[in-house]
């Protein structure tokens, strides 16, 4: 039986809903779609499986980058410049210069919004440095991140959340989002989703969906993000037969907490922070002479790996690295990082006054994603057009790839990357959808595919819980798919993490109820996880050379005339995959600043 007391089975009970626009997730770029649509006057409904203040937004410790040039003179072009190059000319450089420039208005937005940004002394905005910020294309350190301490997304977040209700989007808290509904024509047509805590179903029909379901760092045994952080959005996309972008680049964050994963940001080296070896040498001098430990976030991982892995590491097993801040003034340490002096203390039991913190490179972010252009609208390659719009989806923030971070994202890259694509998903849609617009009615079994799937794995009676098979696919990706990577490595990973798939059909979910029912909502969330990892193992496979956050082993340099282009991964109900590729936008915006063309990547 279901919570309505209906007959249980694919005929279950829907409820209808109509809106100009449905945002699934209400994490940082959630909102600020939400925000925009809203203002335009467009009917619009923010669908999220965790409160909104809960999303992941909220745990992003470090800060915001823009060239508010608080610090010193800063210019836009650096930043484009920082993050071409840190993107190891992976990204699309359209797209980076609409980030670039739009991102000192999004922060003063932000800072009207209420946003309680840390000051200078003469009250202006405060900026630290970040890994990989420049001045003056890659002459010196920039101070360019914008911090509310070490809790600038929770500030954001919070204000966000505030502008949201302001408005009259309505908000469906705590509705987990099961599939797009695709018409044959290939548009969307909007989503179905489950209420968690009654049980109810209901679909959503929208003129537009936009996808705002962060990333799939849970793909991973050990990563920063989230339980939610389940890449829910790439699951539907590729079951509805869409392709995902550059899977391959997967950022390991240098300074997870040893063992426990939790983040130390950035912002930690920012404020004068150094790593050291068990000889007590600050190695990274030899790694990046002149930005050291503020090098880009795969060149430090990598450094750390190395310097382990030639039994330099730290600890009994040899087997992590020292973060010092106990050379800081105190005062600083209290006022600029206070939450990870917290995280310090409860998560390794360490003082950070008096003694180094025991850090490890977690995965952290995922560059890859959805495919989109810079206004947000989901692309697709079709014969003749690399771009071709797919009507109806939008996809911002994690979930997708813009892309902007090409191959490696820069620290702080990623809150502006929210705001600046969440405001042009909303921007885009204002300008091309009509308020109230009329929508064709939807075709009676647009909802049949996301029920039988619910239904599915429902009444799923196999012999392997959710969890095993969960802590096998994280295992496989630790082992297989990690900071380096080599030929035969990433063979046996394909090959393992495909049997993992495998083993979706013989998965067993014991509790058959609709509320609450976590067992279930878990067994959904790793079927989304599951075939993601098949695309990132499947996509590192196949790209022979290293770039950013993907460093071969057995292809160790770059290869800029066979690989500087975008790799696309479809995949099908048996988990085969198809690899194709998109070029990358080797062309500005406008014409005021020029293409920057590939060099070596030295910091
Ligand atoms: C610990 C940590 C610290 C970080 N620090 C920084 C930093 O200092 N600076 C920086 O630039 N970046 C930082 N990052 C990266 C950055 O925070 C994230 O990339 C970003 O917050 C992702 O935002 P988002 O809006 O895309 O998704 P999220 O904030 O992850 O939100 C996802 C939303 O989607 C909803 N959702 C997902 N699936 C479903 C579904 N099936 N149905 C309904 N709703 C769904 C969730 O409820 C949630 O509201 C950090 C990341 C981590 C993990």
């Amino acid at each position: 039986m279901t919570a309505n007391g209906k007959a249980a089975g694919p005929a279950y009970p829907i409820e209808d809903h109509t809106y100009d626009v449905v945002v699934v997730g209400a994490g940082g770029a959630g909102l600020r779609a939400v925000v925009g649509c809203s203002e335009a006057g467009l009917r619009t409904a923010c669908v999220t499986k965790v409160f909104p203040t809960r999303s992941h937004t909220v745990a992003a410790q470090g800060g915001i980058s823009a060239s508010l040039g608080n610090m010193h003179p800063d210019d836009w072009r650096w930043h484009m410049y920082d993050t071409v190059k840190g993107s190891d000319w992976l990204g699309d450089q359209d797209s980076i210069e609409y980030m670039v420039r739009n991102a000192p208005a999004a922060v003063y937005e932000l800072e009207h919004w209420g946003v309680p940004f840390s000051r200078t002394e003469d009250g202006k905005i405060f900026q630290r440095p970040f890994g990989g910020m420049t001045r003056d294309f890659g002459k010196g350190q920039a101070q360019r991140t914008c911090a509310a301490a070490d809790r600038t997304g929770h500030a954001m977040l919070h204000t966000m959340y505030g502008q949201a209700v302001r408005h009259s989007a309505e908000f469906f808290i705590e509705f987990f989002a099961i599939d797009l509904i695709m018409d044959d024509q290939g548009v969307c047509r909007g989503v179905v989703a489950l209420k968690l805590d009654d049980g109810t179903l209901h679909r959503f029909r929208a003129q537009t969906t936009i996808l705002a379901t962060g990333g799939y760092g849970r793909a991973y045994q050990s990563c920063t993000s989230a339980h939610t952080c389940t890449g829910d959005g790439g699951g539907m996309a590729l079951r509805a037969g869409l392709p995902l972008q550059d899977m391959e680049f997967v950022q390991f964050h240098p300074t997870g907490i040893f063992p426990a994963g939790c983040l130390i940001t950035e912002g930690a080296r920012g404020e004068g922070g150094y790593l050291v070896n068990a000889e007590g040498e600050r190695f990274m001098e030899r790694y990046a002479p002149s930005a050291k430990d503020l090098a880009s976030r795969d060149v430090v991982s990598r450094a750390m790996t190395i310097e382990i892995r030639e039994g330099r590491g730290v600890g009994k097993k040899k087997d992590h690295i020292f973060l010092h801040l106990d050379h800081l003034d105190p005062a600083v340490l209290h006022q600029r990082l206070p939450g990870i002096s917290e995280s310090a203390k409860i998560f390794a039991g360490v003082d950070v006054t008096r003694e180094p913190i025991p850090v490890l490179p977690t995965v952290h972010y995922n560059m890859g994603g959805i495919p989109t252009n810079f206004h947000g609208e989901v692309v697709v390659k079709k014969p003749g057009d690399d771009d071709a719009v797919v009507q109806g989806l939008m996809a911002v923030g994690e979930a997708a790839c813009v892309s902007v971070h090409g191959a490696n994202r820069l620290g702080s890259n990623s809150l502006i990357d929210l705001v600046v694509f969440g405001r042009a998903a909303a921007l885009r849609c204002a300008e091309k959808l009509t308020p109230d617009g009329k929508q064709p009615e939807l075709p009676a079994d647009s909802a049949d595919k996301a029920l039988a799937r619910l239904d599915h794995f429902r009444n799923a009676s196999g012999g392997t819980p959710t969890a095993k098979l969960r802590d096998s696919m994280q295992r496989v990706m630790q082992n297989n798919c990690a900071v380096f990577r080599t030929g035969d490595v990433l063979a046996e990973g394909k090959d393992l993490i495909h049997k993992v798939h495998g083993g979706i059909s013989d998965i067993g979910v014991t509790d058959r109820s609709l509320i609450w029912n976590t067992d279930l909502i878990e067994t959904l969330e790793l079927d989304n996880l599951i075939v993601q990892a098949v695309v990132t193992m499947d996509s590192a496979v196949n790209r022979t050379e290293s770039r950013g956050a993907h460093a071969r082993e057995d292809f160790s340099e770059r290869d800029d005339k066979n690989w500087m282009k975008h790799t696309l991964a479809w995949i099908d109900p048996k988990a085969n995959t198809t690899i194709d590729y998109r070029p990358v936008h080797s062309y500005t915006m406008t014409n005021d600043i020029q293409y920057i063309p590939p060099k070596a990547r030295v910091y």
